[in-house]
Parts: C-alpha cells; structure tokens; sequence
C-alpha cells in the first residue's frame, strides 16, 4: 500500500459541475456550468475497488448539484452501501427540478438508494438563487422517509449570531429549519476563492493569509475525490484502474 493513503477512509464524487444555483459565495467560481457529471459505472467500480482495499467510512457526492443526475447518485449510495460503508452523505441545495411529483420520487429514490445523511445547502446566499418552496417540497418528503436523517448545512462569513447582513439572515434561515424539526450542522466558513473571492471580498482581511480548508496534506491523504470528467491525481479513472492510481502517486 502507497503510505500516503494509509489514513485513506473518505471517497467524494463531485458529480457534476452544473448548477441550479449560481451563488455569490460559491468557491467554484467559473467551474460552475461545466457541462458533464462522473460516470455511474464508473464510480460504482471506484467505490468498489477502494473499499476492497482500504477502510472506507464516508462515500459523499456533491457538485454543483448531484441531484440534476439522479441516477448516478443512487448508483453511487447503493454500491456504497454494498461494500459496507458506514456513512453516505449528500451535500444538495435541494433544487433539481419543479415538479413536486419528481422532487418527492427522487427524495424517495435518494433514501432507498442507501443515502443516509443528507446535507442541505441553505443559507443567505442560497436563498438568493434557489427558490425556497421546491426546496421545502424535498425537505419534508426527506425527513418523513429518515428523521435526524437530513441537516440544514449553511455557509457563514464568520459564524452563528455573527454582526454581518449575511450571517444575520443565515441565522434565520437556519431557525426556520430547526422549527420544522431540522437540525444545523456546523456549515462551512466561506474562504476567498471562487465567486467568494470576487462578490464578497469586503468581508475577508486583505492581510490576513486564508487556507482553503479542504486542501490536503499530500503526505497524508485521507480523502478520494474523483472529478466528474474521471482525474484523479492527474491521472483519469477512465483509463487506469483507481488502485493503480493510488500505488502510483508520488507526492
Ligand atoms: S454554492 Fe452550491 S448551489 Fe451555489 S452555485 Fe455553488 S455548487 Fe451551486
């Protein structure tokens, strides 16, 4: 085994770099809109191939939105439940579609896919972009099918209760959900990079040096994260089996 990996446990798929949002903090930036989403067979084959050699705890897709490819992410959570792994999570602004049938089906399709954790985007920043009724549609048709199964996932500028426009409406945002009975999850503080870096640059310290939090140490690589058109480590699973991949990684 390469002893770069030897803390390997978390394989992501960011499924696709399309959107339904185009959000002011998002760190994409220009990425989002890239036609194109990871291949289903193909990932199905990466999920397999690690897990049969590493301890894999966490298989999480995201995006863009994952679910505009809906059945690529029910691939992805049923191979993972397959080969055993504990937690599968979804991180979706729940926006994918307007017709309710389709949003609740795929809520259906997510749960009975093996998703087990569902993140939901949804902050000052989302509200903007994403209509709130399509998004409550998916909310509640989730936490009937797998209550303590979904959280309210949203990104700060500097934190809870914190004394800025936007963390004040994410605040109350986030209390709308925990009144239906969704929790909060500790969210994310947006880091100047993307659309982050160019629409909200007055709220970050010029002299201050950020660190994108989920850069990895190359010595230590405890996350996977395979790209939708395939690469990995300037490689590409399309051409090369996932485990040759990671045996052949140099830092
Ligand atoms: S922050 Fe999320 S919902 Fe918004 S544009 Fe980026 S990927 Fe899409």
């Amino acid at each position: 085994m390469n002893p770069v990996f030897k803390n390997l446990d978390k394989i992501e798929f960011p499924v696709t770099y399309m959107c339904t949002g185009r959000c002011r903090h998002c760190s994409l930036g220009d990425k989002i809109g890239t036609p194109g989403s990871i291949d289903p067979e193909a990932a199905e084959r990466v999920i397999k191939r690690i897990s049969s050699a590493y301890d894999i705890k966490t298989v999480m897709a995201f995006g863009g939105e994952p679910l505009l490819f809906p059945e690529t992410v029910f691939r992805i959570f049923s191979a993972a439940a397959e080969a055993g792994i504990e937690k599968r999570v979804i991180i979706t602004n729940g926006y994918f579609s307007n017709d309710p049938e389709i949003i609740e089906n795929t809520a259906r399709n997510l749960v009975e896919s093996g998703c087990n954790r569902i993140l939901l985007s949804a902050d000052a920043f989302h509200r903007e972009r994403i209509p709130l009724d399509r998004v409550m549609i998916f909310a509640k048709s989730v936490l009937k099918l797998l209550p303590g199964g979904i959280k309210v996932h949203p990104a700060w500028i500097s934190g809870r209760g914190a004394d800025n426009p936007y963390d004040a409406e994410t605040s109350r945002i986030v209390s709308e959900f925990e009144s239906m009975g969704i929790a909060a999850s500790k969210g994310n503080i947006i880091f100047p990079e993307g659309n982050a870096e160019k629409y909200l640059s007055e709220y970050f310290d010029p002299a201050k040096a950020y660190v994108n939090p989920y850069i990895e140490n190359p010595e230590d690589i405890r996350t996977v994260s395979v790209d939708p058109d395939g690469s990995l480590f300037g490689q590409n699973i399309y051409q090369t089996d996932v485990l040759e991949i990671l045996d052949s990684y140099e830092v």
